[in-house]
């Protein structure tokens, strides 16, 4: 039987003041601890009778490292940057500044070059960065600066000083962190050490990308617009070492199509990093309609296609990674700051899909969020009122600038690529808006077809349905990639992929959607293995769940067609070693 995990009850938990913990320690975390650490100083400097401390501002990180769990193909747009840390550019770890860029649409035999490179994709002036390398020097940079990072500890459920669903009364009173040394059957081990209670007057939550705090936090309080559900795209990475001339240190390449069809949403990239290093990768966009798409089979068979092979072939993949971004934009944002609470980064939707650019706009809103706790700490009111400034902040700010023209720029892909491009034309004539009004958008997961509807699939769907077995030369199978990316969990523990009925992946998935957990997941988590038992169903088959394989990229969490799946921190310190990706 399987046992998922959750904190153990009745044990007494540690008790820790604090004034701020900003959980996640990704870029939008480490800008708001480092922007919070700057104003305090000025302030301290400014104030000698008044002085305020960074003793208890505390960033809680799940990975082992700051930085292991960091995923991004990588740009970065400098401007936020250099506003944290004017002159950033001299010591931060920037692979190569871009000089040349093309976009590219392929199709299942050709390549067409685009005779120019829309504007939002031209990169001059940004930066192609190992968002691993970069985030760990930014965290180094708020160490420095005397702020506590604990890494291999993950929050794993909300405090509530006033625990209404109403976000107007409700008050989070902080984080307890994750349980640890507890057993594959739910029992405490000899290293057991019950999770601490983080007693915080403002919880910064910064967990990336469909964090599970965030999520908690979005549908307890209701957070979510019906209307503007937020939509996801998986991003597939592997870094290849490669012959010398091919892709220049510096160049960007994009490319939109094949293997997806033009019912779907996606595209590839190849960013070099030197001459004979380049991030390659592929976007599937999780509001696919045929259930048997498999992203990473998208990505092997992006790499099979000529465009790629010339690219990549004799050279050795090196490193492997995955990870889920959000696509709604402005619309989709949630209500970002509550009563002792604030939302920030790519949990809190602040990612350009059009310009395929989010850390920029994470660092930033880390900063806003940063100003508006410190202004919280000063008053010492932290109610939302207080908290609001950082929403306000974000409204007047270049995020809503770049962020409000492009609103509608994904919802118009809804009915397929040349339609998307044809509004994406009109919105950008019309500063973002439609020809009506601005587009509605409904969770992707709802898109999902029934396996009966979809039908067998024709030679061009051929390329993104079903499991790619690999050459193991140019493709890999998911378990070869997995190896790549130094995945490690220690294999006596729950299992944190929290499935709420398991029933319904043996008798109702296994007919109606063919359980799709098998396809979208990129690390071979999931199996429907023989019972030998028939089944109620008749299905004969139970869902195995590897959990040890998992990379923390959410698409389960995401894209399950019944929403049973619920992704939750395994102890702290598990998941990939995303070194230098
Ligand atoms: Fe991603 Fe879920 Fe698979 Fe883990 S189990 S790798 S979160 S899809």
């Amino acid at each position: 039987m399987l046992i998922f995990r959750k904190p153990i009850e009745g044990v007494e938990r540690p008790q820790m003041p604090a004034d701020v913990v900003i959980v996640g320690g990704g870029p939008a975390g480490m800008a708001c601890a480092l922007r919070l650490s700057q104003l305090i100083d000025q302030h301290n400097a400014a104030n000698p009778d008044s002085q305020l401390s960074k003793e208890n501002i505390y960033v809680l990180e799940k990975a082992r490292e700051i930085g292991q769990h960091c995923l991004s193909g990588a740009l970065l747009d400098p401007r936020s940057m250099r506003e944290l840390l004017p002159g950033f550019e001299k010591e931060a770890p920037l692979d190569a500044e871009v000089a040349k860029e093309s976009v590219w649409l392929l199709t299942r035999k050709g390549q067409h070059k685009f005779p120019i490179v829309p504007p939002p994709l031209r990169d001059h002036g940004n930066y192609v960065i190992s968002i691993n390398k970069f985030v760990k020097w930014l965290g180094q940079k708020v160490e420095e600066a005397g702020i506590t990072v604990f890494t291999g500890f993950a929050g794993s459920e909300l405090l509530w000083a006033d625990a209404s669903r109403d976000v107007e009364t409700a008050r989070m009173a902080g984080v307890l962190t994750d349980d640890k040394g507890v057993d594959k059957e739910g029992q405490p081990k000899g290293n057991f050490e019950a999770g601490y209670e983080l007693r915080a007057k403002v919880t910064v939550l910064a967990e990336g990308t469909r964090g599970n705090l965030a999520k908690e936090l979005i549908e307890r309080l209701g957070l979510e617009d019906p209307d503007h559900a937020q939509t996801y795209g998986l991003g597939i990475k592997e870094l290849w070492e490669i012959p010398a001339g091919r892709v220049a240190k510096g160049e960007v390449i994009y490319t939109l199509g094949y293997p997806l069809t033009s019912r779907e949403y996606g595209g590839a990239w190849v960013y070099g990093i030197t001459e004979t290093l380049v991030s390659v990768g592929y976007v599937t966009g999780l509001d696919y309609e045929d259930p048997r798409t498999d992203p990473h089979h998208v990505f092997q068979s992006f790499k099979e296609h000529r465009f790629a092979r010339r690219i990549l072939e004799g050279g050795k993949m090196i490193r492997y990674g995955a990870k889920s971004l959000p696509y709604g934009g402005w619309l989709t944002m949630p209500r970002i700051y509550g009563n002792g609470w604030m939302m920030l980064g790519d949990s809190a939707s602040f990612l350009n899909s059009q310009r395929l650019k989010g850390i920029h706009l994470a660092i930033k809103s880390g900063m806003l969020a940063a100003e508006a706790a410190f202004d919280a700490l000063l008053s010492g009111d932290s109610s939302a009122d207080t908290l609001s400034e950082y929403k306000a902040a974000v409204d007047g700010s270049w995020i809503r600038e770049e962020l409000w023209p492009v609103r509608n720029f994904h919802q118009g892909f809804e009915h397929g690529l040349l339609e998307g491009m044809v509004k994406a034309g009109i919105q950008q004539v019309m500063r973002g808006g439609n020809l009506g009004p601005d587009a509605k958008n409904r969770a992707g997961y709802t898109r999902m077809e029934r396996v009966d509807a979809v039908g067998p699939a024709d030679e061009n769907r051929a390329q993104m349905i079903g499991n790619a077995k690999g050459d193991g030369k140019l493709t890999f199978d998911r378990l070869t990639d997995v190896f790549h990316s130094g995945t490690r969990h220690d294999e006596d523990q729950p299992v944190h992929l929290v499935v709420a009925d398991l029933n319904i992946c043996s008798e109702r998935c296994t007919k109606e959607f063919g359980n799709p957990c098998q396809y979208f997941c990129p690390a071979a988590v999931y199996e429907m293995v023989e019972t030998g038992q028939g089944g109620a169903s008749g299905s004969g088959k139970e869902l195995r769940i590897n959990f040890t394989n998992c990379v923390h990229c959410k698409t389960c969490d995401i894209m399950d067609p019944y929403q049973i799946i619920t992704w939750v921190p395994p102890e702290g310190g598990g998941g990939p070693n995303y070194d230098g990706m």
